[in-house]
């Protein structure tokens, strides 16, 4: 609930997302999928509506559909159809598009995802596949022109019930969804090329001396960002509320209003009326069989589902005890993700690892405009320069070194720290000269550390300091620290 001219209103939100699809040609020709290519050169007589062209099925789009929705929690269709769309459009060359209407290929699911404390579950209406439609260029001299090479491009339509309550839930919801779509490989999400739409259904409830008014709602359409998502929805919950106020008109059948957004302006500007379901004509495609979606397939896609990027951010957070951030950032990227993962499978201390991740092997990737997993080192290797860091054998400075002999040569760490000469000494014969030497040079030291309790402590620091130096850094400090206590203890007793 939230205050709006003094009233208590709910914002009630449904959304409608486009996804496109990452396959590698259109959802019904065999037409390449290519970003920024020649107007026109992508087409073909199915996507250009030719008559006597035949659509065929794209099967790798509906696997994807089904990997998404899977991932959605939804219940996929054991039987699904195609119908047609029919309006009339200059960028539409067959006057329909082909759909789905009736029987979606997914339905009921549930989106959880954290916001503010708390887990938002949004339920899932329906996922289905489409096509999608070319594109009217107006910045030509003098005409219009348009572009074909998108017509037909597969697109999954998720449609979520009215269950967002404000702007930012909205926009929380969408983040998360483009993340888990990229993520999944559903889509390349990539915003900028418009791989995601939004179109946000919005009312509100007006509580007044205990009655309930529900305004009229407001669908805005094509939305390709998360500002614009949010913007859009901040700006109609108060408006709606002064509209009611001015008009007194609330929901009825046949008030829905389509509404655009000015981005730069930033508010909502009235559009043409939506077409009524009827007016759409919707009726089934008879050039294209209805679609038997095999339970063995779908439970064989189910059997392949990754661990998804929610669960797998917590568990990266208490298992490589990562700071949520940072957990967030790594399972961004899957492949760098999977690397972690595997780097422990083959033995690496995990807290180690997770530091290494961060520091080391961030600090190489950006430097060399690649990912973690993009600099091509093997799981065991990683594996192992986390261990020789747990079991002491180098120290953090070193490790640094030898990743970065790593990189250059890609030989083992332990050969290259030996090379290097990096290693830790755990010779106790030379440490217990180095220490025998460093205690005959310091006598002050040593009396301090033997019978004085105020500088006791201080004393041995500067003792075990002394044996390092000794030692150019490499003795291992625990065994320095030892041998110090065992000829501390051989003089108080002499
Ligand atoms: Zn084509």
């Amino acid at each position: 609930m939230v205050q709006v001219c003094g009233l208590d209103v709910e914002p009630i939100i449904g959304l409608e997302i486009h996804v496109q699809l990452a396959t590698r040609t259109k959802m019904f020709c065999g037409c390449p999928l290519e970003f920024g290519a020649r107007p026109n050169s992508r087409v073909c007589p199915v996507c250009l509506g030719l008559p006597g062209a035949l659509p065929v099925i794209n099967r790798q789009a509906v696997e994807l559909g089904v990997q998404a929705a899977l991932a959605l929690n939804c219940s996929i269709a054991e039987l699904t159809k195609w119908d047609r769309k029919s309006y009339y459009y200059p960028d539409l060359p067959k006057n329909y598009q082909i759909s789905q209407y009736d029987l979606p290929l997914a339905f009921d699911g549930l989106f959880e995802f954290p916001i503010d404390d708390r887990i938002a579950r949004i339920r899932i209406l329906r996922a289905h596949l489409e096509e999608d439609a070319g594109k009217n260029v107006h910045d030509l001299p003098g005409c219009s022109g348009i572009d074909l090479n998108r017509a037909g491009t597969p697109l999954l339509e998720i449609v979520t019930q009215p269950d967002l309550r404000s702007a930012d839930e909205a926009r929380e919801f969408a983040v998360q969804l483009q993340r888990l779509v990229h993520y999944l490989g559903v889509s390349h999400a990539d915003m900028q090329k418009g791989h995601l739409r939004f179109e946000p259904n919005i009312n509100v409830r007006i509580h007044r001396d205990g009655q309930v008014f529900v305004t009229p709602i407001v669908e805005v359409k094509n939305l390709n960002s998360f500002r614009s998502l949010h913007g859009a929805i901040a700006y109609e919950i108060p408006r709606q509320v002064e509209e009611w106020l001015a008009t007194g008109v609330t929901a009825a059948t046949g008030n829905k209003r389509n509404r655009g957004w000015d981005d730069t302006r930033e508010v909502t500007v009235p559009q043409r009326e939506k077409e009524e379901a009827h007016d759409y004509r919707y009726f089934p495609d008879p050039d294209l069989v209805p679609l038997t979606v095999q339970a063995a397939w779908v439970a064989e896609l189910r059997e392949r589902q990754p661990e998804l990027p929610l669960c797998r951010t917590e568990r990266f957070i208490s298992e490589y005890s990562l700071p949520p951030r940072d957990a967030h950032a790594l399972v961004e990227d899957r492949a760098t993700a999977d690397l972690l993962d595997h780097a422990a499978e083959a033995g690496g201390d995990k807290v180690v690892l997770g530091k290494h991740f961060l520091s080391l092997w961030a600090r190489f990737a950006n430097e060399r405009g690649t990912t973690i997993a993009g600099l091509r080192i093997s799981p065991g290797r990683l594996a192992e320069l986390a261990n020789l860091v747990a079991t002491g054998r180098i120290n953090a400075t070193a490790a640094a070194q030898v990743a970065e002999a790593m990189l250059a040569n890609h030989d083992a760490p332990t050969v290259l720290a030996e090379e290097l000469g990096l290693m830790q000494s755990r010779d106790t014969d030379r440490i217990a000269a180095w220490v025998t030497e460093a205690l005959a040079a310091n006598a002050a030291a040593v009396q301090d550390a033997l019978a004085n309790p105020k500088k006791a402590r201080a004393a041995r620091g500067f003792l075990t300091g002394q044996v390092m130096k000794l030692s150019g850094g490499r003795a291992d400090p625990k065994i320095v620290g030892e041998l110090i206590d065992r000829a501390l203890a051989e003089r108080a007793g002499a």
